[in-house]
């Protein structure tokens, strides 16, 4: 969900109420990346060895990508969806309307729940999920970008980020649509941004692709985005 202030910020309401629950930077993008790069809240409390926040993108992209957390490659490259999973959603995303990776990378801005890879799960079997305190101190920054960037498309990837812009709703429930920041389905033309295009992620760990339903909701919701994509960034 994006957050009270901010969505009053977006419908035109008080400012002053709009600001992060923890301060970060809010000139300009640029000064919000420069702080957020610099961020070891998670390492400061315990959570993560070392923070390494990993997004990508700037001023004037009008679309916005927000996954679960960077894994391992993406740590190691410093570059979002640069691993295996991100291969996949490339793919899903030329589907939905972009000519390449390249322009995926050089239209959409892409950050995460999470911002630092939050390590291996315990018993070794893939990648750890944040913890609901870790997704809170990465909120701000988040925040900030949706404040500064005022993305006319909202692509959540997987459960932890739909529970952030559609909370309470199951992947199963949305996937295949577009919807207003009320979560009301949008029919047609939108008639105000931002549009939340939700997608399930592409994780080899998420076994939600595993039924031949899913993939025919997934082929509406990359229908559905080819759509908003043409509408929100139409020179693209
Ligand atoms: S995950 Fe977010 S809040 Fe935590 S250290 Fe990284 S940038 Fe900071």
């Amino acid at each position: 969900m994006i957050s009270p202030g901010l969505r009053r910020r977006y419908s035109g309401e008080s400012e002053s109420v709009c600001m992060p629950t923890q301060a970060v930077p809010l000139r300009s993008l640029r000064s919000l990346q420069r702080a957020q790069r610099a961020c070891t809240r998670c390492a400061d409390a315990g959570f993560i060895a070392r923070a390494h926040p990993v997004f990508s993108g700037h001023a004037g992209q009008h679309i916005l990508l927000v996954g679960q957390a960077p894994g391992p490659v993406e740590h190691d490259q410093s570059r979002p969806f640069a691993g295996r999973a991100g291969r996949q959603l490339m793919r899903w995303l030329v589907r939905g309307g972009f000519r390449d990776e390249d322009d995926v990378r050089d239209r959409i801005y892409m950050t995460a729940m999470t911002t630092c890879f939050p390590g291996r799960r315990p018993d070794g079997a893939g990648d750890r999920r944040p913890g609901a305190a870790e997704v809170a101190l990465c909120a701000p920054w988040l925040d900030g970008v949706l404040a500064l960037l005022r993305p006319r498309l909202i692509l959540p990837i997987g459960s932890l980020a739909l529970e952030r812009f559609l909370p309470g709703q199951r992947l199963d429930s949305v996937i295949g649509a577009a919807y207003t920041v009320n979560g009301v389905p949008i029919h047609g033309a939108p008639h105000g941004s931002p549009v939340l295009v939700p997608l399930p992620h592409p994780s080899g760990q998420s076994r939600w692709l595993n039924d031949p339903a899913r993939l025919a909701l997934l082929d509406r919701a990359l229908l559905t985005l080819r759509e908003m994509v043409a509408w929100a960034d139409p020179g693209g």
